[in-house]
């Protein structure tokens, strides 16, 4: 058994440093992956949170979208946060056509879904798989949900007190493929990632 797997972060864009530091303490070796290369040797890769459009542009640039879509096609677990989690859909609503996506799970997934009124705000939720206290969610121009195929498991929704987004699922997974809409990363709490290091020893 792997103890301390090697996790790779998608370093082209976005949020690299605080999932770095999250699988650190999760119990992970992290290495920031720009190159086909050094996607080759990792156990499991983030997806961070930034803009999806642009990422899909570097994905090309830096000549690894084709290697990702291998590995993903190949096993690879994944993790994808906000960003990720539109990078990783199989279907994307509201995007530029000319973005790409990897189809890691089957869903339907908006971005920007919650609105410009509530660009960003912070939720407890209940999360499949994780016990004790409420995940604490922060949302930031976040993507939800809107169909999710027969594979796919849901993790979490916007709990009933959020209003009129209640029931919008914020978190997904699909066998060793994890997606949520809001950021872990930030708040401290590591037990998302402790399921993502989990995932990948498994
Ligand atoms: N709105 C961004 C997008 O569409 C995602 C925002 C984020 O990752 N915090 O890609």
């Amino acid at each position: 058994m792997m103890t301390r797997p090697l996790i790779g972060v998608l370093a082209l864009q976005g949020d690299v440093r605080e999932h770095l530091a999250a699988l650190d303490d999760s119990g992970a070796d992290a290495v920031g992956v720009r190159r086909p290369e050094e996607l080759d040797k990792v156990d499991g890769i983030v997806i961070p949170g930034g803009e999806s459009t642009t990422m899909s542009r570097l994905l090309q640039v830096f000549e690894l979208l084709d290697p990702l879509r291998e590995r993903l096609r190949g096993g690879l677990p994944a993790y994808g946060s906000c960003a990720g989690m539109i990078l990783l859909a199989s279907e994307v609503l509201d995007t530029r056509p000319d973005a790409e996506h990897l189809g890691a799970i089957d869903m339907t997934v908006r971005r920007n879904a919650f609105g410009r009124q509530v660009d960003s705000f912070e939720s407890d939720l209940e999360f499949e798989g994780i016990i004790g206290d409420p995940i604490r969610a922060v949302f930031i121009r976040a993507p939800w949900v809107e169909r999710v195929g027969p594979g796919v498991e849901v993790l979490a929704q916007v709990p009933a007190a959020a209003g009129e987004a209640a029931g919008r699922i914020v978190a997904v997974r699909q066998g060793s493929v994890i997606a949520t809409s809001f950021h872990p990363e930030v708040t401290g709490d590591r037990r998302v990632h402790e399921m993502f290091v989990d995932l990948v020893r498994g």
